[in-house]
């Protein structure tokens, strides 16, 4: 029997879903210490600031058609969570396109000829498809026709992942854009929808100082429970003996002191292909080389301070036109005014997606700044001379590549992890899979209960296309889809597995979380 005081379960990663799990765990009276390599918590959901200003990394909605997850939210941030509306568009061409598409609008600005061009070509597309769908242009131009896709989802799509849309692989369409139909696509177009499909698209749920208030009310919840948070402290080696992972080493990033946590298990959200590559002694050579193979996408945020007090009203604006670097454009106070520590002014995030090291991610942040500038001038959103201060924000590893040969590399890395029997991954990177928060909240939830109740439920199946089932009406989810479409952060959503197994009849925390997880006792720990 292992009792409950020599028990300590170590946690790699400090974002959603590596302190949900250590949330989950220390509320069971479970001893965690969560090792965080930043110097807060929140991992790509963090908020960070900046003289006063408040910025997202990447805006996040909290949206969930999860209860498990919604209740966790409540419960943890309860009346500082504000309800808001949600207002985006696209700039293509010189003009805005109001976002999810709407038809008059979208005629108006294509005009009648293009707008023409781009039935028949759905309808010659819908009529002679290409008869593979292994690539992300074939998946949509089979939907939508090559007109529409070249119009609405080529460039920004090149922009986010880097990579040609005919190298980018159907699966990640399939994931985030699955059910939609043409006839729903046009029914939305014309704004035909109806009142849970319009809480879903219009409006969602965000902290009054964006998602790191979340993350750090969590944290600072799982310290008052006993347990320990560590920040800058960055898991430099990962000790395993047979299938078992003994212990990890960790530097601190600030005193570069290093030290050794042991534990008896151990739950990763730090990339996959690095937490192999730390393995001491090292993982096997294919195994190496697969998660070599493993790509991502990163990307910064260029924050500019305006001296403007309205500048625009959505929350934020999709830049299509490929003559500015820019790929999305954030208006913090649109998410909600605590924001910004005075409403005289504005604050504005510019998301450049690129990759570590390369000429954008190495620009010096005193330029970057003045390219954010000069590009908000051409776009015509603002003068130059309006932006009194800026800084910058790089997020590596932001996105997990779903490029043609990502699968086999998964595979052969969550086989290799699958060996030890204390040691599971979970979240974004974790999985190498393109989860939101929710989803990777759901992996925690789960990792949590495997330790606690001793069960098997396989993380890898959360979100996992030819598992999970919907929890939406099909309407609702392909309205989802609709909006996932252009919109690589909004994911339909997906509930955990179906089969998930369970010790007994008694209700999980995952399907009913205001119950605290109990601890079943095993027969074998007796
Ligand atoms: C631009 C953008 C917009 C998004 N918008 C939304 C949205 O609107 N709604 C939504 O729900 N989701 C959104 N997401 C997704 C959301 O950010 C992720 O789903 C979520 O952050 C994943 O949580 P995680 O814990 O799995 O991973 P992460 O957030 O990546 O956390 C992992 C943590 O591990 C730490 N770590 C890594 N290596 C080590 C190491 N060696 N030692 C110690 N610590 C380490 C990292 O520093 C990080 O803090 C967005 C993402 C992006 C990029």
């Amino acid at each position: 029997m292992r009792a409950k005081e020599q028990e300590r379960v170590v946690i790699i990663g400090g974002g959603p879903s590596g302190l949900t799990a250590g949330y989950q765990l220390a509320d069971s009276a479970i001893p965690v210490t969560v090792l965080e390599k930043h110097s807060i918590v929140g991992g790509i959901a963090r908020t960070e600031s900046y003289k006063g200003f408040s910025f997202d990394m990447g805006g996040h909605r909290f949206f969930s058609k999860s209860k498990a997850v919604n209740d966790f939210w409540d419960k943890l941030l309860a009346d500082r969570f504000l309800t808001r509306p949600r207002q985006s568009r696209i700039y293509y061409r010189r003009k805005f396109f109001d976002y999810p598409l709407r038809a008059m609008n979208a005629f108006r600005n294509l005009g009648i000829i293009d707008s023409s061009l781009i039935m028949f070509s759905c309808l010659r597309w819908k009529a002679f498809p290409y008869k593979e769908e292994t690539t992300f242009e074939q998946w949509v131009t089979n939907r939508f026709g090559k007109r529409l896709f070249k119009t609405f989802f080529e460039s920004y799509t090149e922009k986010v992942w880097g990579i040609s849309c005919s190298e980018l692989s159907a699966d990640w369409a399939a994931q985030r854009i699955k059910g939609l139909s043409l006839k729903t696509a046009v029914l939305s177009a014309l704004g035909k929808k109806d009142k849970g499909i319009k809480t879903l698209i219009e409006s969602f749920k965000y902290p009054e100082k964006g998602p790191g208030m979340m993350w750090e009310e969590v944290a600072s919840q799982i310290v008052s429970k006993g347990s320990d948070v560590r920040l800058d402290a960055n898991v430099t080696r990962i000790h395993r003996t047979g299938n078992k992972i003994t212990k990890v080493e960790t530097v601190d990033q600030k005193s570069k002191a290093t030290s050794v946590l042991p534990g008896t298990d151990f739950i990763s959200s730090m990339p996959l292909s690095e937490l192999v590559l730390k393995m001491d002694p090292p993982a096997p050579e294919h195994v190496r080389r697969a998660a070599e193979k493993l790509s991502y996408r990163d990307f910064l945020t260029v924050c500019l301070i305006v001296n403007v007090e309205n500048l625009f009203s959505d929350n934020w604006i999709y830049i299509h036109d490929s003559n500015v670097k820019v790929g999305r454009i954030q208006n913090y106070k649109n998410w909600s005014p605590k924001m910004v520590p005075n409403q005289t002014q504005s604050s504005l995030g510019l998301e450049y997606f690129c990759n570590e090291g390369d000429s954008i991610w190495n620009m010096p942040d005193q330029d970057l700044v003045e390219l954010a500038k000069q590009e908000m001038q051409e776009l015509g959103l603002l003068e130059v001379e309006d932006v009194v201060d800026g800084c910058v924000f790089r997020v590596e590893k932001s996105y997990p590549v779903y490029d043609s040969t990502y699968r086999e590399h998964v595979a052969a890395l969550r086989e290799f992890v699958g060996e030890f029997d204390n040691l599971q991954t979970i979240g974004r990177n974790g999985l190498h899979r393109y989860n939101n928060q929710d989803h990777a909240m759901i992996t925690g939830f789960i990792a949590a209960e495997n330790i606690v109740n001793g069960t098997d439920t396989d993380v890898w199946a959360v979100n996992e296309d030819k598992q999970y089932h919907e929890e939406l009406s099909t309407a609702e989810s392909e309205q989802a889809s609709l909006a996932a479409a252009q919109d690589p952060e909004l994911t339909p959503l997906h509930s955990v597995p179906r089969n998930a197994a369970k010790p007994d009849d008694r209700e999980s925390p995952l399907t009913d979380p205001t119950k605290k997880i109990e601890r079943v006792v095993q027969p074998a720990q007796l």
